[in-house]
């Protein structure tokens, strides 16, 4: 099988649980630690098999990294594994994942290559909120309700607001619908897209 390795959580000695998602399933399963074992990390794409367990959590055996150039920048691999974990804290309760995941990810592993990688998460998360049906491009303040002017406050999840009403700084409103809507962030300036980042990582 492969999949994407979400989340390692370390658990006594040097045993982990670990968090993978694969094209339909999100599978949580445990690994023993063994000297002979290859490391397993956040965010890199895995080949393994499970076996499974009459008692416990399915083993994971078997494994192999499936690497992509980029994993060696350390930038990229951090704002990569970022995105893993708030993937694996959004899908935290889910077992059987809609392919979308999978496939989001499969492509976005590929932009990374050769894209800006806040980018390429942003307009995934983008993609997230329109396959959800959480995208709101309404022109009201999510806070109190009332009429937006052309500057915004955007808030967790990229709910928009009135800049005073969600304390945050003022965005260009038109910017930012378009950026929601067509999932682009190439009208965006680099800092633009800084600030959304910092949002992004409240949480998805
Ligand atoms: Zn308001």
């Amino acid at each position: 099988m492969q999949g994407y390795i979400l989340k390692v959580q370390k658990v006594r000695d040097e045993d982990c649980l670990v968090t993978i998602l694969s094209p339909n399933k999100q599978i949580k399963c445990y690994r023993f630690y063994g000297a002979r074992h290859p490391i397993i990390t956040q965010g890199f794409k895995l080949d393994f098999e499970l076996v499974e367990s009459k008692t416990f959590l399915p083993h994971l055996r078997s494994t192999m990294h499936l690497g992509f150039s980029w994993l060696i920048d350390r930038d990229k691999l951090l704002i990569w594994q970022n995105f893993m974990r708030l993937l694996a804290d959004h899908l935290r309760d889910v077992e059987d994942s809609d392919e979308f995941y999978y496939n989001l990810l499969e492509n976005c592993a590929k932009k990374f290559h050769r894209q800006n990688p806040i980018r390429v998460v942003l307009e995934a998360y983008a993609m997230i909120l329109q396959f959800e049906g959480r995208l709101h491009l309404d022109m009201s303040c999510f806070i109190c309700d009332g009429k937006l002017g052309d500057e915004i406050g955007v808030g967790r999840a990229f709910l928009i607001a009135h800049p005073a009403c969600i304390g945050k700084n003022a965005l260009n409103k038109d910017s930012i619908i378009r950026f929601l809507s067509t999932s682009s962030t190439a009208h965006l300036s680099d800092s633009q897209i800084k600030e959304l980042y910092f949002i992004l990582l409240e949480g998805f």
